[in-house]
């Protein structure tokens, strides 16, 4: 991608551009709908990345291009909000502006192999390679934390995605074998080995119900929050609420609700238990925590769908450790957990693939894409020139 972004920055622009960034995508291994409720999760940066190839530019304006669709577009950056991708870099270099890091104009080009809206999250990979490039380019030094709140607030305040700091923490702070234990009420951070073969299958299926059922979800966990408060005055978070007490839980919430929270408290506790089971090589019992995460998902959040259920089936049928829907739900992907690295896993994974392939076209007269997953690094510098 890093030659990709610079040729394209030649032929948009001419000459070369004066500094290369990087940034990965992303796969959350566990912790489903934990990260709003003040829980963990355990992302992991994957091996396809977005490169910004970028230049100085004049004063005012910025001037985009993505190999998406090959238009160089020309914006104010502190005017009107535009329309479309260029948002993302817009609100970026305001929120380096309002920091003193942002240059007074640049060109920029950028380079993709993450999949756009397919729940690997490329907008933070797009938000974070474009501030690494801008605040390099204005020569400014920007830690990583501070890179990753320029990139959470051009998402969250100047484009308006409600998003919380999963995404742009491990498009940062992503190690490479590695993923990360984030407590998202702390931002605290534990990196995890992972010794582990994964697969990704993409359903290709985008309920449409699933933006509304995420607000209503996120509605109804403020909603059993309030009341297990009527108990618990100090309960700052529903993930706070400790698994031990559960039966109490159960007690003081019904219907729906109920649900809602056994799955957030069951949940949290199974991501913090996976983070350690993965760091201690227990890969197997792994595998059973998202067996149980998907269950849990399915049942009690009920944010699963038919094509993802029949995924997750038939990937354990046919020999997977473990497998669970990643992303939200309503649609998007499965992840399934092949071995061990050190088990040999190849005759094992051929047989999920060909399982999984073979009921998804006999239900829904296509295949699913799939892809290998390996832990990348975080945002990084590229090198500039050409060899
Ligand atoms: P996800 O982050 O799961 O891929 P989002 O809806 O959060 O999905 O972000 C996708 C949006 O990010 C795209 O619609 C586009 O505006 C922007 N984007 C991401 N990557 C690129 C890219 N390489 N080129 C142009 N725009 C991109
Ligand atoms: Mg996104």
């Amino acid at each position: 991608m890093r030659t990709q972004a610079i040729a394209l920055f030649h032929r948009a622009f001419g000459g070369s551009p004066g500094t290369v960034a990087s940034a990965p995508g992303r796969v959350n291994l566990l912790g489903e709908h934990t990260d709003y409720n003040g829980g963990p999760v355990l992302p992991m940066a994957i091996s396809a990345r977005t490169t910004v190839a970028v230049g100085p530019g004049e004063p005012g304006w910025l001037e985009l291009v993505s190999a998406r669709d090959g238009v160089v577009a020309r914006v104010r950056w502190d005017g009107v909000m535009p329309d479309g991708w260029t948002r993302y870099i817009v609100g970026v270099q305001r929120e380096l502006a309002a920091r003193g890091s942002a240059p007074r104009g640049a060109r920029l080009a950028v380079a993709s192999d993450v999949p756009v809206g397919g729940g690997l999250s490329s907008s933070a990979a797009l938000t974070v390679s474009t501030a690494r490039a801008l605040a390099d380019l204005a020569g400014a030094d920007l830690p990583p934390a501070d890179l990753i709140g320029v990139a959470h607030r051009a998402e969250a305040n100047q484009v308006g995605v409600r998003c919380g700091i999963m995404d742009q923490t491990i498009a940062v702070r992503g190690r490479a074998g590695h993923a990360l234990l984030l407590e998202c009420a702390t931002g605290r951070t534990r990196a995890i080995p992972v010794r582990a073969r994964l697969l990704l299958f993409d359903t290709g299926v985008r309920h449409q119900l699933g933006d509304g059922a995420y607000n209503t979800r996120r509605a109804e966990c403020e909603a059993a929050l309030d009341i297990l408060r009527l108990t618990e005055p100090g309960l700052e978070y529903l993930a706070g609420w400790p698994a031990r007490r559960v039966q109490t839980l159960r007690r003081l919430l019904s219907g729906t609700l109920r649900s809602r929270a056994l799955h957030v408290v069951t949940e949290t506790a199974r991501t913090r238990a996976g983070a350690d089971l993965l760091s201690r090589g227990r890969v197997r019992a792994f595998g059973r925590l998202l067996d149980a995460s998907h269950e849990s998902c399915r049942r009690q959040y009920e944010c699963s769908a038919p094509e993802l259920d029949l995924v997750v089936r038939a990937a354990r049928r046919a020999g997977a450790w473990g497998a669970r829907l990643t992303g939200a739900g309503w649609g998007g992907c499965v992840l399934a957990l092949v071995g061990a690295d050190s088990a040999r896993p190849g005759t094992r994974e051929e047989a999920i693939r060909a399982a999984v392939n073979r009921s998804f076209l006999r239900a829904y007269g296509r295949e699913p894409s799939v892809t290998v997953l390996r832990a990348g690094p975080g945002a990084r510098r590229e090198r500039v020139q050409l060899e």
